[in-house]
């Protein structure tokens, strides 16, 4: 049985044995902080739980039985994604709110009620970026060579032409693997436009071929904030709305530091963001908090220190061009 408690500023870290029951996990993740308890002693459940009500003001109970892992390595048991959810329109905006509610429990995912971001507009920026010289080139406008399709594992499908690679048949990953990471990419919405809110230039770049960055045609095109430009998918919305519009090249400058899992699979360290789109920061060291399956709040599935890039084709043509990579150390030590 997992519980999940919500607004801990100042839980004791501490507490890593409560009555003889092991805290698993405390995670924070910004402004709030989960604690995971795998109870092996249901009756410490019965003592556990109100003490903890009694310290913590706010708390929330979640979850439903779930029976243990027959052995710690296994993942942890995710809820199941909802298959049915049913659109909602909110001042014009399509979403859902019959999915899970997010962690900080205000919004579910996909909720269409969420505040848009703020519009911002945006200059260049890094278009047309050099390389650094020690980068990885994954697209030079020559070939897809670093690519191969997602589900076939062929030649990447997209075509190019003028050195642009455009979105086409299925998503693309890169043949090679990273993990910290500075990456850098350009792309191009369609225009004229065509489509409204999720079905707008709809691509995305995954890092670790898992957490996706979306890539939308945000530009007078609303959509659910945590699915729209910049936002981390499913999770938070970009700070800004920095989009420009759509024919016109776009930059995104990522940054981002892989999760950490201890040897049973739990998380020691979320995974992190930093997202500059057009040279304007749209996620801020943003933690990220789960892998989720569309529809679903989820929960991290343990996976290795390292991943492909990937690229989304969501039945819309995004064109790509100048896209690098750099693996980066978090600290300066020899
Ligand atoms: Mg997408």
């Amino acid at each position: 049985m997992k519980y999940f408690l919500k607004r801990l500023p100042s839980f004791p870290t501490q507490a890593a044995v409560v009555n003889g029951e092991p805290v698993k996990s405390i995670v924070k993740w910004g402004n709030f902080s989960a604690l995971r308890i795998i109870f092996t002693n249901m009756n410490n459940k019965n003592i556990l739980l109100p003490l903890l009500a009694t310290l913590i003001a706010g708390w929330t109970e979640k979850g439903t039985a779930q029976p243990l892992p027959a052995t710690q390595s296994q993942p942890p048991v995710m809820p199941a994604a909802k298959t049915q959810v049913t659109l909602t329109v909110v001042n014009g905006v399509a979403g859902y709110q019959d999915t899970p509610l997010e962690p900080d429990g205000k919004w579910h995912v996909h909720d269409p009620a969420r505040p848009q971001s703020r519009i911002v507009t945006s200059g260049p920026f890094s278009q047309n970026a050099t390389p650094p010289s020690d980068a990885i080139v994954l697209f030079d406008g020559k070939d897809l060579a670093q690519w191969r399709d997602k589900r076939t594992g062929e030649a990447a499908p997209w075509p190019i032409a003028d050195g642009v690679a455009t979105s086409a048949k299925d998503d693309i990953v890169t043949t090679n693997e990273f993990g910290d990471l500075q990456l850098h990419l350009e792309f191009r919405e369609p225009t004229p436009p065509s489509g409204t809110g999720q079905g707008r230039g709809n691509s995305g770049v995954y890092l670790m071929g898992r957490y996706e960055i979306q890539i939308l045609d945000g530009y007078d095109n609303k959509t659910y904030p945590d699915g729209a430009t910049a936002a981390v998918y499913g999770q938070h919305p970009a700070l800004v709305n920095a989009c420009r519009p759509p024919g016109d090249w776009q930059t995104y400058d990522i940054i981002f530091n892989v999760p950490h899992f201890d040897a049973n699979g739990n998380l020691l360290t979320p995974g992190y963001v930093t997202v500059f789109h057009n040279g304007v920061v749209a996620q801020n060291h943003q933690a990220i908090r789960n892998d989720p399956p569309w529809h679903s709040s989820g929960g991290y599935a343990p996976h290795g220190a390292t991943g492909p890039l990937a690229l989304q084709f969501h039945k819309n043509s995004v064109s790509y061009r100048n896209i690098w990579v750099r693996p980066v150390a978090v600290d300066n030590e020899p």
